[in-house]
């Protein structure tokens, strides 16, 4: 089981960062970052309607959606956090 260290560092990373238009269907599907596919739209904090999670069926990419302000970042894979966590 993983256990949440109380230790914490602030790392910087760059992300992938897109615009959508003002009139893109999120249910018609956002266009992944990566490869293009339409993402599948997932709502995670019934709280918090606006930031959505994207997901790639086609590459496996994740997305974070903030539908208020029309921004979609491409979240770090494996590879990413891997990198990003390195000594
Ligand atoms: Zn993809």
């Amino acid at each position: 089981m993983l256990m949440v260290s109380s230790e914490q560092e602030t790392v910087l990373i760059s992300l992938v960062i897109s615009r959508l238009s003002t009139d893109h269907d999120l249910v018609g599907g956002a266009p992944c970052l990566d490869c293009g596919e339409p993402l599948s739209i997932h709502q995670p904090d019934l709280n918090a309607p606006e930031r959505l999670l994207g997901t790639c069926d086609a590459c496996g990419a994740w997305h974070l959606i903030d539908a208020d302000r029309a921004v979609t970042v491409l979240l770090p894979d494996a590879d990413g956090l891997r990198i990003a966590a390195a000594p």
